[in-house]
This record gives structure tokens, C-alpha cells and sequence, in this order.
């Protein structure tokens, strides 16, 4: 059965969502841009908390996760929905309870942790009291983890870890940190990792800077250098057994995969808004924008890239729900994760030159989304990455053929038809 339908009663809860985040969530991004990951001070709290009542009084509070864990278990597909509509917003996921990077740290931590682990850290991160931060890319290199050199060694009932790590978003303002090490460096890199949970505040952990986004003050930003050194923690700390790091990785990386692209409709549908409103309003050269040839290509095309990317989006959600397998849906996943960058980049483009020269200024949103496209071709990976990925996996569908001509090939199949209608063909040829 296909069906494109959401429910009446959902979409009465998205409907609401909608205007919620239009009224009450958007305009914390103009008056405290940045801060969604910064501990609440008494102002921010009086404001940001009751926010967050109404949301969990309207069920909507950390629809990722199953009730179980605090959540609604909606799952992805209604997750989808709602993150198109949060997307358009900075704080919208926080006040949702459903924000990148925790929504993966939480996952893990309820799939892969210990009760005290989750009483610990996954409770109070639910609770949205506290953020958290997942450390794995280290400076020699991101895309490929087998380069990763920073370890843990046993000492006693405990694992001391030394290294760099980089790239570990807020982790300045994280209460903890899931760090991906080394613990046995003589076997493959895929069963000699493990992943640790620990405090940001444990001895050893020295943030050294903390690099930012292109329009953020240099330093200022909320991607950490760490550097480990000596940090000391308890057999306690590792999270889901040792040498499991891969594997959980790939269960974090793919729910966060899904949830970036959830959250990237909304941004560009919020780009193609603007750029359908600018079109219907600028008059140059004795016509509206919206009349002049070119004008209508922007609007065509980035309605049908939308449309696409949304679609697939969706049908990816629906997968994960319906096979709870990310393994099995790694290749749409991944594809999903390729489109992204273009889709966001082109549409943001368009409607920034509709703009003229306002849509290059920072009184205009555009240069951000560009720049938010770049970071979605490299945060979880890049695109070239996922490119080889989705062909290894399409190419496991197939096979080589079986001598040195395609199985297409027109002369071989029309002898094939010739013999299997011989009969038939006999029969025409008579009669000519
Ligand atoms: C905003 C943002 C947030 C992030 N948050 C986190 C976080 O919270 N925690 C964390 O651990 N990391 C985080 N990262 C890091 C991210 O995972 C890495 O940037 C990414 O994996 C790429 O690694 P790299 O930057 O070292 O690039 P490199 O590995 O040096 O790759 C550079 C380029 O080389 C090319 N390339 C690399 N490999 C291949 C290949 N196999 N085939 C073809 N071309 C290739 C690609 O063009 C790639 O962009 C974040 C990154 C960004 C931008």
C-alpha cells in the first residue's frame, strides 16, 4: 500500500507546531542568536521553560525516542514531519528536545549504555537540562576513522586516555562527552576502537580552542579542539563494551544523517518562501520578476529539487521505521546525505540573487544557509565519502556479466527473440 496522507490528528499537532515556531521559537533566534547550547541563565530560563511545557504538554517533547526513554515513539517519519518544520528555526530543536548532536548521543546512550549510565546521562539530557558532546574527528583527519591515534590503556580498574580530538561540537558547553579512542591497537581499527562516556569537568580534558563558522568570531565558535591528557576514567565509563565503537558509530551517524536532512527541508523551503515572495514583489524592466523567463527557472527548478529531496527524505524515514535496521537503509541514508548540500546550496543560491544586492547582506539569512550547505557536505562526513557508499551498495545489486558482451547487447538478444518466436517469424516470411 502507498499513501502520501498524514494523519488528521497529527497534522493538527504539526499545524500547531507551525505557528508555535513562527510566534514564539523564531523570534528567539534574532534576540539570543547562537545561545541555544549555552546553559540557561535566569532570564533565558524564565523564558525558554515555559516554552518547553507547552511543547511537552502537547505531546511533542523528544519525538525521537521511544516512551521508554522519555519520548513519544512516533517515530522517523512523524519525526521528519515535525523537523521540516523546526529546521527553519536555530532554537526550534532545543525547545523540541530533539537537537543535533544530542538526539544521536541520545540514541546510543539508550540503545548501548548501562541502567546507571542512562540514569546518569541520557535522563537528565532527555529532561533537556544539560548538553552533550560526541568526539571523534581528531585534526590528522576526519573522513577516515582508521587514521584515529588517540587511546585508552588499562591501569588498574581504570582506562587512561591520551590524544587529540577535533571538531567536537559544544563541547565547551557540554556537561559530558562520548569520545571514540583506541583500545587495542593490534587488532583492526574496526574492532579495536571504544567509545567512552565521561564528564567534560573530568581532569585531564583541556579545551584549546574552539574554532567557528564562517560570520562567528574567530575563537568564538562551538566546534572544540580537545586535548586528552591522562584522563582517567572508570571501566565504568565505556559505553557498550569494548571494541564496539563502529558499530555504534554507524547507528549514532545514521539517525544524525536523517535528522540534518529532516531539518535542511524546512531551511530550504524557508529560501524558496523568500525567493517566490521577492519574485511576486520586485517590478524591474517593465515587468514583476516573477514574469522574466529566468526568474521562473529558479522557481521551477527549486521546487523540483525540493520535491525530490523531500520525498526521499521521507521514504528514508519510513524505511528505518519500518526495518529498525540502519544497516539495511545505509544506502538511501547516504544518499539522502549527498543530495543535501546541492539542494540547500542551489535553492539558498537562487533566492539570494533574486534578492539582488540585499540578499547578500546580513540583514538577509542567504550567505548563512550557503554556508550552512557547506557544513552539510562535511559534518557526519563528506560527500565524496557517502558518494562511494551509496555505489558500493547500488553495485551489490548487480552482477559482472558472464562473457564479453553486455547481457544487453542487441545482436545476442535478437538472435534470443528470433529463437524463442522462430515459429511465428517461419510463418511471416512464408507469407511474403
Ligand atoms: C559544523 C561541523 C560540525 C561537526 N561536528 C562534529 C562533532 O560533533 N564531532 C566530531 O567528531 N566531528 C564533527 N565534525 C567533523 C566532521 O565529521 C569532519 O569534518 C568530516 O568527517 C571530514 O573530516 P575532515 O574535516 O578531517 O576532512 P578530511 O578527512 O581531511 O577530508 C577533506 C576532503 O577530502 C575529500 N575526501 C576525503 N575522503 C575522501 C574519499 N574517501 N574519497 C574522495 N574524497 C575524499 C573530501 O572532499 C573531503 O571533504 C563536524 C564538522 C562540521 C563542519
Amino acid at each position: 500500500m502507498w499513501d502520501f496522507q498524514t494523519d488528521p490528528q497529527y497534522q493538527e499537532l504539526l499545524d500547531w507546531a507551525d505557528d508555535f515556531v513562527r510566534d514564539d521559537v523564531e523570534p528567539l533566534d534574532l534576540i539570543w542568536p547562537h545561545l541555544q547550547f549555552t546553559p540557561l541563565d535566569e532570564k533565558r530560563r524564565s523564558v525558554v521553560d515555559p516554552l518547553k511545557e507547552r511543547v511537552r504538554e502537547k505531546g511533542l517533547w523528544a519525538t525521537h525516542l521511544g516512551p521508554e526513554h522519555g519520548g513519544q515513539g512516533y517515530g522517523q517519519l512523524k519525526l521528519a514531519l515535525l523537523n521540516e518544520i523546526l529546521g527553519r528555526s536555530q532554537w526550534a530543536p532545543v525547545i523540541f528536545g530533539c537537537q543535533a548532536p544530542d538526539t544521536g548521543n541520545a540514541e546510543i546512550i539508550a540503545q548501548f549504555g548501562t541502567h546507571e549510565q542512562k540514569e546518569r546521562y541520557l535522563r537528565p539530557l532527555l529532561d533537556g537540562e544539560l548538553f552533550s558532546s560526541y568526539s571523534m574527528t581528531e585534526p590528522q583527519g576526519g573522513s577516515d576513522p582508521t587514521q584515529f591515534t588517540t587511546s585508552a590503556v588499562r591501569d588498574g580498574d581504570d582506562w587512561v586516555i591520551n590524544g587529540w580530538k577535533y571538531f567536537s561540537s559544544n563541547a565547551s558547553t557540554a556537561a559530558f562527552l562520548i569520545v571514540m579512542v583506541v583500545t587495542n591497537p593490534d587488532v583492526s581499527p574496526y574492532q579495536g576502537m571504544s567509545m567512552f562516556l565521561l564528564p567534560t569537568d573530568t581532569p585531564g580534558v583541556h579545551i584549546v580552542r574552539n574554532a567557528g563558522l564562517h560570520g562567528e568570531a574567530e575563537g568564538q565558535g562551538s566546534h572544540a579542539l580537545i586535548h586528552y591528557d591522562d584522563v582517567r576514567v572508570p571501566d565504568t565509563a565505556l559505553l557498550g563494551g569494548e571494541g564496539q565503537a563502529f558499530a555504534i558509530a554507524q547507528t549514532r551517524l545514521g539517525g544524525g544523517r536523517i535528522h540534518h536532512a529532516m531539518r535542511t527541508i524546512g531551511l530550504a523551503q524557508k529560501a524558496m518562501d523568500m525567493m517566490c515572495e521577492r519574485a511576486l514583489s520586485r517590478e524591474t524592466a517593465g515587468s514583476l520578476l516573477s514574469d522574466k523567463q529566468a526568474v521562473q527557472a529558479f522557481i521551477a527548478d527549486s521546487y523540483a529539487q525540493l520535491v525530490q529531496f523531500r520525498l526521499l527524505v521521507l521514504y528514508t524515514a519510513w524505511e528505518i521505521d519500518e526495518y529498525d535496521d540502519y544497516k539495511r537503509v545505509r544506502k538511501d541514508i547516504a544518499t539522502v546525505k549527498v543530495l543535501m548540500p546541492t539542494v540547500l546550496h542551489d535553492i539558498a543560491w537562487r533566492a539570494m540573487q533574486v534578492h539582488g544586492a540585499l540578499g547578500v547582506t546580513n540583514e538577509m539569512p542567504f550567505l548563512g544557509m550557503v554556508t550552512a550547505a557547506g557544513v552539510m557536505g562535511l559534518a557526519d562526513g563528506p560527500t565524496e565519502v557517502h558518494k562511494t557508499t551509496v555505489a558500493k551498495q547500488v553495485l551489490r545489486g548487480y552482477r559482472a556479466s558472464d562473457d564479453v558482451w553486455p547481457t544487453e547487447w542487441t545482436p545476442r538478444k535478437r538472435d534470443a527473440a528470433r529463437a524463442r518466436f522462430a515459429e511465428y517469424l517461419d510463418l511471416e516470411v512464408g507469407n511474403q
